[in-house]
């Protein structure tokens, strides 16, 4: 539905987003996701229209709209501060897209968008008469209105508290599968994109480091941003032994495990260990050990840092009725999940 192939954009001297290819499947929500500064709004810009490439191509719906203005594109975008006409109320906001006179169809339109985001009932209310998260939901129901064909959210949930956050970027998530949205969302939010994506594209200074399903991202991170940026990871260093098949013996300091070698060479190579993946116990055994450093109790779980021979280890435990006092000598045993090589 959305093809970017070696895109280009530059402003002055700064390259906001630097030959980037990828597609965006219809009926699927791909969100951009990394650091300030990385492009990611740059690159919602340009699908938008609102901003023009310096090289490269864009397709929408298969045609190319390089040259098109924001207005030929058949899309529709919701902004972080929803933007709502504060003089109007809820359905003249919401129709306002297809009509600016309000006419009939455009009104029942509009009612029937508003149905959808579960603000039946507010049509006749004024913006400053709504909650953040029910603003929010006028915005989607206006851009729903204009039926696009990509419907591009811009940090939708940032003006929101923590708890309003999770429901409505549920919402969001819930409608675009029922009407099979194709949706390109922006977030630097890393739980906000696991939570609600199809596929997301990480990018980093301009670029992109990897795309692939939340899953994958976070099991299979290709380098060392990624799998720093998508959760937390440990990364140690390790000893890769010669393979044949798709599996390698790994040398973790004085223990040996059998990973993926993701066709890393034999040699040194970089191993993340998710925090959930390590397991810690007070069990006397002869291999990887460790002490722990400091050890906090978070209520669903513990976190604790550990001293151990591969380097600092960050853990986290779910077991909160036994906790490690700082100080403890542990056994360090790795779980089947959650422990990746990394290949670059
Ligand atoms: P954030 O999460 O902070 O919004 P972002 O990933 O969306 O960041 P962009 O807004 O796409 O990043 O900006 C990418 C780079 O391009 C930044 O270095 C930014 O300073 C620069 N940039 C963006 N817009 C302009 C502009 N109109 N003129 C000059 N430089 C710009």
């Amino acid at each position: 539905m959305v093809e970017f192939k070696n895109v280009i954009k530059r402003y002055g001297n700064v390259t906001a987003v630097d030959d980037i290819s990828f597609t965006i499947e219809a009926g699927t929500l791909c969100t951009l996701l990394g650091p300030s500064g990385c492009g990611k709004t740059t690159t919602l810009r340009l699908i938008a229209g609102l901003e023009m490439v310096s090289a490269g191509t864009i397709f929408i719906g298969g045609l190319d709209v390089t040259s098109a203005p924001a207005s030929e594109r058949d899309v529709s975008m919701v902004f972080q501060s929803y933007a709502l006409f504060p003089h109007m109320n809820v359905l003249d906001n919401v129709a306002y897209g297809p009509s600016v006179s309000g006419d009939r169809a455009a009104k029942d339109k509009a009612h029937e968008k508003l149905r959808m985001v579960g603000l039946d009932g507010f049509a006749n209310r004024m913006p400053s008469e709504l909650s953040g998260g029910q603003q929010q939901r006028v915005a989607v129901a206006r851009a729903l209105v204009l039926e696009p064909q990509v419907l591009l959210f811009d940090e939708p949930l940032s003006n929101l508290d923590a708890k309003l956050r999770r429901r409505v970027r549920e919402d969001i998530r819930e409608l675009q599968q029922s009407l099979r949205l194709t949706v390109a969302y922006v977030t630097h939010d890393q739980q906000e994109a696991l939570a609600v994506s199809d596929r997301i594209i990480v990018m980093s200074n301009a670029k992109i480091a990897q795309v692939g399903g939340p899953r994958e991202l976070y099991e299979a991170p290709r380098d060392r941003f990624v799998a720093d940026f998508i959760g937390d990871a440990n990364l140690v260093e390790a000893e890769l032994g010669a393979h044949r098949g798709a599996r390698a013996p790994v040398r973790l300091g004085n223990v040996e495990i059998e990973l993926d070698h993701r066709g890393a060479r034999p040699g040194p190579v970089r191993v993340a260990i998710r925090p959930e993946s390590i397991v810690l116990s007070r069990e006397a055994n002869s291999g990887l050990r460790g002490t722990v450093r400091k050890a906090a109790y978070l209520g669903t779980h513990m976190e604790y840092t550990v001293e151990a021979p591969i380097g600092q280890l960050f853990v986290v435990d779910r077991d909160v009725a036994r906790p490690l006092a700082a100080g403890t000598d542990v056994a360090i045993r790795l779980s089947d999940h959650g422990v990746a090589l990394v290949p670059s």
